[in-house]
C-alpha cells in the first residue's frame, strides 16, 4: 500500500498526523514546534517546523517528491514552495552573519542562471558550511531540491528550504546553461580600475584589523599582502571579510573571487574585496614557496640556542603561563603610533594632540620546549591571532565584559596549548632577558 502523502505546508494536517501516531497531546506537540522554530532563529515555518518533528518521531510524512517540480529560471514566481532548479554559479557572495528576533543566523547569497535566465539564491545557517565543504565556486552547477520563491528588490529570489537538498556538478547537468566566464588574473596583470577579477595567490603577511565609522555605522577593515609567482600586492579587506583574513596564516594558498583594484597609497594597485568578493582556500599547485615570497629562510631552532639579534626563527613549544598585562596599549588612532600620557593628556610624538584614540592588543606568553623557557611577545595581529579575537571584537567584548574575564578565559584557553612561532628575538629593555617577538603563528 501506498504511504500516505500529505500536504507539506499544512500544520494543522502535521500536527493531527502526530497526534494519531505517537499519541501526544496537542499541548506537547506545539511545544516541540516551537522549540525547533527556536532552534532556526526563527526562520523556519510552523508547518516545517512541524515537518522535522515528525521526521525526528520517526513518522513518516513523505515530501511527497511528486510534489516539487523542475523549473526554468525564467518560470519561477514569488510563493512558489517545493520547486527544483538547476543552475551554474555566476557569482557567489562571501557568508554573513545576520540578527532576527535576537539570534544569529548565517547566510549565503549566490547568483545562478541557466539559458532562460539568472536568480539570485540563497542557502542558509548549516548548507552555507556545505557550499565551502563541496568546493562549490563560480561555475559549479547545482541542482537545488525544495527550495521555495521569495522576493528581493522585486524580483524572484530562491531559497533552499530546510528540507531542501544541494547536489553539486550532478552528472547529468550537461546543457542549457551559459558560459561562465571567469576573470582569473596574475599579480602582475592587476591595474587600478578593474573590476570582478579573480586571484590565486599565496598569504604573505596579514596584518591588524581597523575599526572605521561612516554613515553612523561601524564597519572592519584590515590590509594583508599576497604574491603569486609573478609578484606580490597589498589586498584590503572589509567587514566579515577582514574577519575571515584574520584567521589566515602566513603560507596559506588562497583564490580570491570578484575584487576590485584601486590606486593604493604608494601609486601602486590594491586589490580590494568588497561586499560581492569571496575567499575561497585553493591547491597549492602554481604557487611559488613562501621562503621565495619573503626571501626569508626560516631556521628552526631550540629555544636554549636562541641569540640576541636572532632573525627568521621558528620555535615550538608549550605555553606555560600568559604574561598578566591589560592585553592592549593605546595609540594614536591617526598614524598608529603608541600614545604617551603627559599631565594634559595624550599626544602623540608624529601627530601631536590626539585627536582620535585607537588601541593595538598585544600579549605575552611564557613558552617552554624541554630546552629552556622564553617569554613570548605578540603585537597587533600577531596578539589579534593568539588572543583569538579581532581588534574590533576584542574592544567589544572589553566593553561588555571586562578585561579581567577575557584574561581569565585566555588563561584557560591558552596554557598547556602547543605553539609554533616564527619570529626574531631581542633583549627586552625592562626585564634585561631575552624576548621572542613573533611574526607568524600557529598553534596544534
Ligand atoms: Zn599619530
Amino acid at each position: 500500500m501506498k504511504e500516505m502523502s500529505m500536504d507539506i505546508n499544512n500544520t494543522e494536517e502535521i500536527i493531527a498526523h502526530i497526534r494519531e501516531k505517537t499519541g501526544k497531546e496537542d499541548e506537547e506537540v506545539k511545544q516541540l514546534i516551537e522549540n525547533k522554530k527556536e532552534r532556526f532563529s526563527g526562520l523556519l515555518t510552523d508547518a516545517g517546523a512541524a515537518f522535522m518533528v515528525a521526521k525526528e518521531l520517526k513518522l513518516d510524512v513523505n515530501a511527497a517528491e511528486s510534489v516539487s517540480e523542475n523549473l526554468k529560471i525564467n518560470q519561477l514566481e514569488e510563493g512558489m514552495n517545493n520547486v527544483d532548479v538547476a543552475g551554474i554559479v555566476k557569482q557567489i557572495f562571501s557568508p554573513r552573519t545576520f540578527e532576527k528576533e535576537g539570534k544569529k543566523g548565517l547566510l549565503n547569497n549566490l547568483i545562478i542562471a541557466d539559458n532562460s535566465g539568472e536568480i539570485r539564491a540563497t542557502v542558509w545557517n548549516q548548507d552555507v558550511k556545505k557550499l565551502e565543504e563541496l568546493k562549490v565556486e563560480k561555475g559549479s552547477k547545482l541542482r537545488l531540491k525544495n527550495c521555495y520563491v521569495s522576493a528581493y528588490n522585486e524580483k524572484p529570489q530562491i531559497n533552499l528550504g530546510f528540507n531542501g537538498e544541494m547536489i553539486v556538478n550532478p552528472s547529468d547537468l550537461t546543457e542549457g546553461f551559459p558560459k561562465i566566464e571567469t576573470n582569473e588574473k596574475k599579480i602582475a596583470e592587476l591595474r587600478e580600475g578593474l573590476s570582478s577579477v579573480d586571484v590565486k595567490a599565496r598569504v604573505i603577511r596579514v596584518y591588524e584589523e581597523s575599526g572605521f565609522e561612516k554613515d553612523g555605522r561601524k564597519g572592519k577593515v584590515r590590509n594583508f599582502e599576497i604574491g603569486d609567482d609573478t609578484g606580490k600586492i597589498r589586498a584590503t579587506a572589509w567587514n566579515d571579510l577582514s574577519e575571515q583574513v584574520g584567521k589566515l596564516d602566513q603560507g596559506d594558498p588562497i583564490k580570491i573571487e570578484n575584487g576590485y583594484t584601486k590606486k593604493g597609497l604608494k601609486e601602486e594597485p590594491e586589490l580590494h574585496l568588497g561586499w560581492s568578493a569571496r575567499i575561497v582556500t585553493a591547491e597549492d599547485e602554481g604557487l611559488p614557496k613562501i621562503e621565495e615570497l619573503t626571501d626569508e629562510k626560516i631556521e628552526k631552532k631550540k629555544i636554549a640556542d636562541l641569540g640576541e639579534g636572532d632573525k627568521f626563527v621558528e620555535i615550538e613549544g608549550r605555553i606555560i603561563a600568559v604574561q598578566p598585562g591589560k592585553l592592549f596599549y593605546e595609540v594614536c588612532g591617526k598614524c598608529g603610533r603608541k600614545a604617551k600620557q603627559l599631565e594634559t593628556g595624550k599626544v602623540c610624538e608624529n601627530c601631536g594632540e590626539i585627536e582620535k584614540e585607537d588601541i593595538n592588543l598585544v600579549i605575552g606568553v611564557r613558552v617552554d620546549d624541554g630546552s629552556a623557557q622564553i617569554d613570548v611577545a605578540g603585537f597587533g595581529n600577531s596578539a589579534e591571532k593568539i588572543i583569538g579575537l579581532g581588534k574590533e571584537e576584542f574592544k567589544k567584548k572589553e566593553k561588555e565584559e571586562g578585561i579581567e574575564k577575557i584574561f581569565n578565559e585566555l588563561e584557560k584557553e591558552l596554557v598547556e596549548k602547543k605553539i609554533k612561532t616564527s619570529g626574531y628575538v631581542r633583549k627586552n629593555t625592562f626585564s634585561d632577558q631575552l624576548e621572542f617577538v613573533v611574526k607568524t603563528v600557529k598553534f596544534e
